[in-house]
């Protein structure tokens, strides 16, 4: 069983992030970047399954710069098995994402897509989806726990509330949450046999994909800097406080 785990290159979940001047995005000169912190955790998960002997083989796809090479090689530090780098400068919308990885999906036949619910830096949520509605495979996302059954995947999902438990017939289409797995460290001798795994490189071109914007970003703003709080004596001032100036009862 083959699993293709798509991993974004995004600002680093612990960096400071700041706008613009003009607000028309987010600034990243000599910011840290990561590996999609979601996407850590498909790669542990697709890992996992290899350990338990139900995987042969974990290719990561990357989208983006040739410096995403550095993420697709921190999942191959992971336990993946190669890569491959699709390069484009800038930033591509979710569904331009999703029509590249349905083209390297039908080259490569995975059983399964392992993604990130989310990428950290836009928050779209929207990839996993529309790769399962292009491809027309089933999709579990949010999964929160993934059992590989003969050929089917049975994932718990995260819902509102409570969990969801659905059955997959494969291939098909795992998105992650927070509460999948913790990912692991690479250890330093992973890290150095990373480097010498296969990463294959592609131009953007070569899928012959429109990759034009279809959303056009008019502002992008810091939230309200926060007011400083107050000490209150009684617990009644605060019950007043919070009926007559937060109106929150
Ligand atoms: P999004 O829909 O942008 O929030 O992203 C959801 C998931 O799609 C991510 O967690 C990744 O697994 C995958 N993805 C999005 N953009 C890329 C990219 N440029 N390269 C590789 N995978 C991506």
């Amino acid at each position: 069983m083959k699993v293709m785990v798509p991993v974004k290159r995004v600002v680093d979940p612990n960096a400071k992030v700041r706008l613009k001047p003009d607000g028309s995005g987010v600034d990243l000169s000599n910011l840290k970047m990561s590996i999609n912190p979601f996407d850590e955790i498909a790669v542990e998960e697709a890992v996992r399954l290899k350990e338990k002997g139900l995987v042969s083989e974990i290719v990561c796809v990357s989208i983006g710069s040739p410096r995403a090479e550095e993420t697709i090689r921190s999942s191959l530090a992971l336990g993946a098995d190669r890569g491959i780098l699709v390069g484009f400068e800038g930033e591509l919308e979710p569904l331009a994402v999703a029509k590249i990885l349905k083209a390297i999906a039908l080259e490569e036949a995975p059983n399964l897509i392992i993604l990130g619910k989310q990428a950290i830096d836009y928050d779209c949520d929207q990839t996993g989806q529309m790769l399962a509605a292009l491809l027309g495979w089933p999709q579990g996302t949010f999964a929160s726990k993934v059992v590989v059954e003969d050929s089917a995947v049975i994932v718990t999902r995260e819902v509102d509330g409570g969990h969801q438990t659905v059955k997959l017939d494969m291939p098909a289409i795992v998105t992650t949450d927070l509460r999948l797995n913790e990912p692991r460290y690479a250890a330093l001798p992973a890290i150095m046999q990373a480097k010498k795994k296969p990463v294959i490189k592609k131009p953007v071109d070569a899928f012959g994909i429109d990759t034009a914007a279809r959303l056009e970003i008019l502002k992008m703003a810091e939230p309200p800097a926060r007011k400083g709080g107050v000490k209150v004596k009684t617990t009644q001032e605060l019950v007043e406080k919070l009926k007559n100036e937060a109106g929150v009862l």
